[in-house]
């Protein structure tokens, strides 16, 4: 009986290591508010991604909703709606108006001439994606951003430890903002952070994540309960010793999928992301399955693929009255929606795990190439899978 394979698999440090991590804990009573573990961890992560102004959030919803806050935005927001509802959520929790815009058919992040073409007087802010890890184009955005005087939050969820020729990526923008979830690439079990371009904005972000408090009596600014707690911050440290390792085991499986798949009909690779946290791969009209077909087949064989991102954002029940008259179609977007489907890429897999993912596209992909006369069904494969 083959084991159970999913998408993503929690890094977790070894328990033997975390038990006295506990115990300190135990003994001190600091559970949170910025504890021990919160400091040595926020300053920690902040030297490994390479950016100086760091600050921790229980997730990254929460530190979305807070940069938004953060930089007082009203109005309109363009966005994407290839990504996690979260990005737009965050926006409606702060009565803002999601503006969602086409993506770019290379690297499924915003299209900077559809950003553009979306401005309205009422424009005050960008929120684009680095989807999948995989950078924008922030060097187009940031010049649209000063032309039209607007902000520009990057939510980069996917983009952990992710550099371009200058630096993090996470330095773009006038903030970033990161997620810990336990589906990441580094996670604190649920967590999130904010980066913000200068100490005065992080002061700011720091009070918002703490009720708006600045000392015992004075609250500044109507802030929230965004705080990161001591188990998660422990958590974080240790992660940071192994975060290396997980990458590299990362880049080999990537690479392998990579050289396997570059030549199978009907099947497009994405962009390398730098921190290989997903790897995403469009099914095409010229492969034998449906991408719809292709999950079934994966699920028999007990292979949990996920379709990120389907439906788009604009596509949720939740969203469909946000969806103003006038907006643009999203062609390119809902064409990648209805295609993607990303492959089990996680440290814990082996290289045999993945021959036991390629041998399902494989076998589907050269059954059909056999039988080119009649249409190719899911129970052939079955039929042919030993
Ligand atoms: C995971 C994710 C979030 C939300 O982060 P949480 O830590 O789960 O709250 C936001 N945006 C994107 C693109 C994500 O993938």
């Amino acid at each position: 009986m083959n084991k159970d394979l999913y998408v993503s698999s929690p890094l977790l440090p070894e328990l033997d290591d975390f038990i006295p991590y506990l115990r300190t804990i135990w003994q001190s009573k600091r559970l949170t508010n910025a504890g021990p573990f919160h400091q040595a961890f926020e300053q920690a992560l902040a030297d490994y991604l390479g950016v100086e102004h760091l600050s921790l959030f229980n997730n990254g919803t929460t530190a979305l909703m807070a940069s938004l806050q953060a930089l007082a935005i009203d109005g309109e927001v363009i966005t994407t709606p290839y990504t996690f509802a979260a990005t737009a959520h965050a926006l409606v929790w702060n009565r803002l108006t999601p503006v969602f815009v086409d993506i770019d058919p290379q690297t499924f992040n915003l299209d900077p001439a559809a950003i553009e073409a979306a401005i309205t007087p009422r424009t005050r802010a960008i929120l684009p994606v680095h989807c999948y890890g995989v950078p924008c184009d922030v060097d187009a955005i940031g010049e649209i951003a000063r032309r039209y005087g607007l902000r520009v939050i990057y939510d980069a969820a996917h983009a952990f430890a992710v550099r371009d020729g200058q630096g993090s990526v996470l330095r773009h923008g006038d903030m970033s903002i990161l997620s810990l979830h336990a589906t990441k690439v580094f996670n604190t079990f649920e967590g999130g952070a904010i980066i913000s371009p200068t100490l005065e904005t992080k002061r700011l972000v720091d009070q918002l994540r703490n009720f708006g408090f600045v000392d015992e009596t004075t609250v500044v600014t109507c802030g929230i309960n965004g705080k990161m707690n001591e188990i998660s911050a422990a958590v974080g440290l240790l992660q940071l010793t192994q975060i290396d390792a997980a990458l590299h085991k990362r880049a080999t499986l990537d690479a392998l999928y990579r050289k396997r798949l570059a030549c199978v009909p009907g099947i497009t690779l994405c962009r390398e992301a730098a921190n290989h946290g997903y790897f995403p791969i469009l099914i095409e009209d010229a492969y034998p399955l449906s991408r719809d077909q292709l999950y079934d087949a994966f699920r028999q064989q007990q292979i949990f693929t996920r379709r990120y991102f389907y439906p788009l954002v604009t596509d949720m029940a939740a969203y469909r009255q946000h969806q103003q008259a006038g907006v643009a179609a999203l062609p390119v977007a809902n064409h990648v929606a209805q295609r993607v489907i990303c492959l089990p890429l996680h440290p814990d897999l082996s290289l045999n795990d993945v021959e036991r993912v390629l041998a399902v596209i494989c076998t589907a992909s050269s059954a059909a190439l056999r039988s080119r006369a009649t249409p190719f069904s899911v129970s052939d494969l079955k039929r042919l899978q030993p």
